[in-house]
């Protein structure tokens, strides 16, 4: 393929990722904006292989056989409840894969056309350090956000003494190697880089608290572009620095809505500690009581309300509960009560959780709103069905400066009629810390897992006729 071919096909591969982008901002049309994705795709992995440097079709195709099966086999297989994990450790191969490209552009600089062994060009050699260490920073972060977000590791925060300072110095050094590699052509300048930026990372995400963990993922997603776009400089790829840019900057942004969404600053959710209080703070009952109600109560209760709001959070996709959900939402619909679903920023496990779950269960569109549409609603609610969701609803975030939640703005169901809470205990939700919401007098406890709940209350509905 000539170069200009090359380039319009590019260009055409940049446009349809911008558009995938446009479209995965709201679920309407979130399928389209996917298809556009995957055609940008192809039509850059297409032109990529029309290359006149690529010749090796086969070892290409037995690779792309292997990790396009296991890419499909996870993809498959994977849970709802474990979509972040998974997004953490593709994270991890982007960054590795930054990596060996700036590996094998280092060993063999003739082959990707930036001068020689030895003499490679400097400005290669700066664009090749700092894609290397953003991608070696990727690695072992997303590794570190695997670990906690799987439970192979504490979620809880790492305390290092001095960690400032460790990293500061840490920075301070890989800028050094940095300049010794575009100065020195050094290959122990290169590994260098590589074994600073892997402590990093590690360094960077360890002293990060389970709560915090959605900002880190989107964060780390963000690194991943960059990287991506690093490399694209070094390999003089067009596409790459295009995708890389989009991928780095719509991270950041997601990053900056989610830090907005708990109202907390990028910096303090980066320099680490919240949700230190994970498992201390985690409160019992203690002489408090609860009132507890059973599905025919919730039944009655719901059914006599002029409003009910659903407030989903991460229990729901556990219980896998949103089918009932919706079949009780529509009985109560058709009583003439209306019904409206409530979504916090920061509800579940990854950004859009509730939405992906509520549209596959086709709750329409409509009646699903955002924090900010839903909240001046609560007062004049009859009803607000909290189901599988404890933090976003915590008042400790307004009423508590000591709380870790403190600040993040909530779901203001205490001030709906009555409170139907259904969870199967009365443990802490991810933050680790009690809800005062429990114990309130107009708040009745449901506890059951959160399908079986709907389900009864369902039945419950139909008998009442
Ligand atoms: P929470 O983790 O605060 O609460 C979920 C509740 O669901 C738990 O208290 C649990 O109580 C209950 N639950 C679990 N399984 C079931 C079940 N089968 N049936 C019924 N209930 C169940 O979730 P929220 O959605 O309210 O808040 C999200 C939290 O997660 C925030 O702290 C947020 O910062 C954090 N987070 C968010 C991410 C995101 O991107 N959205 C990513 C990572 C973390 P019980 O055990 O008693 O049943």
């Amino acid at each position: 393929m000539n170069e200009t071919l090359s380039a319009l096909a590019y260009l055409a591969a940049s446009v349809c990722f911008i558009q995938a982008l446009r479209g995965l901002s709201s679920p309407t049309s979130a399928v389209r904006g996917n298809r556009l994705g995957i055609a940008g795709m192809t039509i850059a992995v297409m032109t990529t292989l029309l290359q006149p440097g690529v010749f090796d079709y086969g070892s290409i195709f037995v690779a792309v056989l292997i990790g396009g099966s296991i890419g499909a086999v996870v993809a498959y297989k994977i849970e709802m409840t474990a979509l972040p994990q998974l997004v953490a450790a593709f994270h991890s191969l982007v960054g590795l894969a930054a990596v060996f490209v700036a590996a094998a552009a280092f060993y063999a600089p003739e082959a990707f056309g930036i001068g020689a062994r030895g003499a490679i060009h400097a400005s290669s050699l700066v664009e090749m350090a700092i894609g290397v260490a953003v991608g070696a920073i990727t690695f072992t972060g997303s590794i570190i956000a695997f670990g906690k977000l799987q439970g192979l590791i504490s979620g809880a925060p790492v305390m290092l003494p001095n960690r400032h300072a460790i990293n500061l110095g840490l920075g301070g050094a890989l800028i050094l190697a940095v300049l010794w590699l575009a100065l020195g052509q050094s290959a122990i300048a290169f590994w260098l880089i590589v074994i600073l930026a892997l402590a990093l990372g590690v360094l960077i995400i360890v002293p990060i608290g389970g709560a915090d963990m959605p900002v880190v993922i989107s964060m780390l997603n963000s690194y991943s572009g960059w990287a991506a776009a690093g490399i694209g400089f070094t390999l003089s790829n067009p596409l790459l620095i295009i995708t890389g840019a989009l991928v780095g900057s719509s991270g950041a942004i997601l990053s900056y809505i989610m830090c907005k969404g708990m109202n907390r600053s990028f910096a303090s959710v980066i320099l680490g500690g919240f949700g230190g209080e994970t498992t201390a703070a985690a409160a019992g009952a203690g002489d408090r009581t609860v009132k507890q109600a059973a599905a025919d109560d919730a039944a009655f209760v719901m059914g006599q309300a002029a409003s009910v709001v659903i407030v989903p959070g991460y229990g729901m996709a556990v219980a896998q509960a949103q089918h009932a959900l919706r079949e009780m939402a529509d009985l109560l619909k058709k009583r003439g009560v209306k019904v409206r679903y409530a979504i916090h920023p920061v509800a579940g496990r990854m950004p859009g959780h509730m939405n992906v779950l509520l549209a596959e269960a086709n709750v329409p569109y409509e009646e699903v709103l955002e924090l900010d549409e839903i909240n001046r609603d609560f007062p004049s609610t009859d009803v607000s069905f909290v189901i599988g969701a404890n933090d976003i609803t915590n008042p400790a975030a307004k009423e508590d400066p000591k709380s870790p939640i403190y600040g993040m703005p909530i779901l203001d169901v205490a001030r709906s009629g009555t409170v139907l809470f259904v969870k199967r205990s009365l443990a802490s939700g991810y933050a680790g810390i009690d809800n005062s919401l429990f114990y309130k007098d107009n708040t009745m406890m449901l506890f059951g897992d959160a399908k079986k709940m709907c389900e009864q209350i369902v039945k419950a509905l139909e008998h009442a006729g």
